[in-house]
C-alpha cells in the first residue's frame, strides 16, 4: 500500500501540483526556508506579495542577518505571529556566525536553529536539497488522519507520533522533493479542511474517511476551552501631525513591534503622567482582537495636544514620533495599524 500511496500522490502531482510559486524558482535553502516560515498558519495567496517584498529587501541570508530587526518586523506587518519574523532574523545571524553563511545540511543542525521544527527542517532539506525527509505540517496531518482514519487531536503526542510514523512509512525512495510538495498541495487543494474534493483525489479508493463518510471527523478537534477575555485601553498621542509609538520589549506579546500607550488607568491619569495639560480627547471605535489563547477587547482613545514639551518623552523611552501622513516603516501589530487608519480617516 505504501508504494501505491506515494505513486498515486506523485502521479497526481505531475499533472496538478504547483510548480510556479515564487519560492519554486531559483531554489535555494534560504528562499525555501523563508517561504516555509511565512506559510506556517498563512495561506499561499496571502504569503506571495509579502514573500516578494521580503526577497527584494533581503535577497540572501547575509542581508537578512545584517538588517535591523525593526526592518524585518516592518516587512512582516500584517502577517501576524511575529515570533516567526524574530526567529527568522535570529536564525539568519546564527547561520552567518556559526555556519559561515551556508544553510546547514543535516536535520539536527537545522532543527537547532530558532523557530524551525522537525517538519519545517524536513521540508527545507527535501525541497531545496533533495534530501529524503518526511514532513508533517497541517496539510499533511489532515490527509494522513483522513486516509487512515486516525482518531484524536494531532496536538496530543500519541496522535502526532502515529502520524509521523505514517508520514515516514509513505516516503518514496525517489523524488522525495516532489512528494513533499505534492502532499502539501494535495492537502491545500483537494483534501481541504471543509468540503474536501474527494472525487478529484488520487487517494480516494483506499481512503478510510471517504469510505466511512467521516471526512469531517478527521483530524480530531482540539478539546474546547472558552478563551478568556482581557481588556485594555490604548492611548494614541498626536502632536503637530505626529503620532507617538512605543517599542514593546522583544519578548512577549507583539514583541519588538511599535504600539500605543497601553494602560489600565483612566485617560486623565495617562495624560497627567505624560505631562499633558492642554489636549482634546476623542473616543475611537472599540474592537476585539483575538489571539490563539485569549480575546483582547481594545478601547482606543486619541489625545490631540498642542504643547511641544511632550516631545521629550520620546527620548526617555524606546519610543518615537512618526508623521501621520507618511508610511510608518517599523513593525506594527494589526490593532495598531487599525487604530492609525481610524485616526487618519477622522482627521
Ligand atoms: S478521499 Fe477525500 S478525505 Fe480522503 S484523502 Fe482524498 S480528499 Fe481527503
Amino acid at each position: 500500500m505504501t508504494h501505491t500511496f506515494s505513486n498515486q500522490v506523485l502521479n497526481w502531482y505531475d499533472i496538478y501540483g504547483r510548480k510556479h510559486l515564487p519560492w519554486q524558482q531559483q531554489v535555494t535553502p534560504y528562499r525555501v526556508w523563508v517561504s516555509e516560515i511565512m506559510l506556517q498558519q498563512t495561506q499561499v495567496a496571502t504569503v506571495i506579495p509579502y514573500y516578494e517584498r521580503f526577497m527584494t529587501s533581503f535577497a540572501d541570508v547575509q542581508t537578512l542577518a545584517a538588517a535591523p530587526v525593526d526592518d524585518v518586523l516592518h516587512h512582516w506587518t500584517g502577517l501576524g505571529y511575529y515570533a516567526r519574523a524574530r526567529n527568522l532574523h535570529k536564525a539568519a545571524k546564527q547561520i552567518v556566525e556559526d555556519h559561515n553563511g551556508k544553510f546547514p545540511q543535516t536535520l539536527e543542525q537545522v532543527i537547532a536553529l530558532p523557530g524551525i521544527g522537525r517538519s519545517t527542517a524536513g521540508a527545507v532539506l527535501s525541497l531545496a536539497c533533495a534530501q529524503r525527509h518526511a514532513i508533517l505540517d497541517g496539510n499533511v496531518k489532515r490527509v494522513l488522519a483522513r486516509y487512515y482514519a486516525i482518531e484524536g487531536w494531532p496536538g496530543q503526542k500519541k496522535v502526532e507520533n502515529t502520524l509521523w510514523s505514517l508520514a515516514e512509512q509513505n516516503l518514496p525512495s525517489e523524488r522525495c522533493q516532489h512528494y513533499t510538495q505534492a502532499m502539501m498541495d494535495l492537502g491545500a487543494m483537494v483534501c481541504t479542511r471543509s468540503r474536501p474534493k474527494c472525487d478529484a483525489c488520487p487517494l480516494q479508493s483506499e481512503c478510510l474517511a471517504y469510505a466511512q463518510g467521516r471526512q469531517a471527523d478527521f483530524p480530531g478537534k482540539k478539546p474546547k476551552k472558552d478563551k478568556p477575555v482581557k481588556n485594555t485601553n490604548l492611548v494614541a498621542l498626536l502632536v503637530a501631525g505626529q503620532i507617538y509609538l512605543i517599542q514593546r520589549p522583544l519578548s512577549g506579546l507583539w514583541g519588538g513591534l511599535y504600539g500605543f500607550i497601553e494602560s489600565q488607568q483612566s485617560v486623565e491619569q495617562v495624560a497627567k503622567e505624560y505631562g499633558l495639560t492642554n489636549f482634546n480627547q476623542h473616543t475611537l471605535t472599540s474592537f476585539r482582537h483575538t489571539f490563539s489563547h485569549f480575546h483582547l477587547d481594545i478601547t482606543p482613545v486619541l489625545l490631540i495636544a498642542q504643547q511641544q514639551n511632550i516631545m521629550n518623552v520620546a527620548e526617555e523611552l524606546s519610543a518615537r514620533w512618526f508623521p501621520l501622513n507618511e508610511p510608518i516603516e517599523v513593525g506594527l501589530a494589526a490593532p495598531t495599524k487599525k487604530i492609525i487608519e481610524q485616526i487618519q480617516r477622522m482627521l
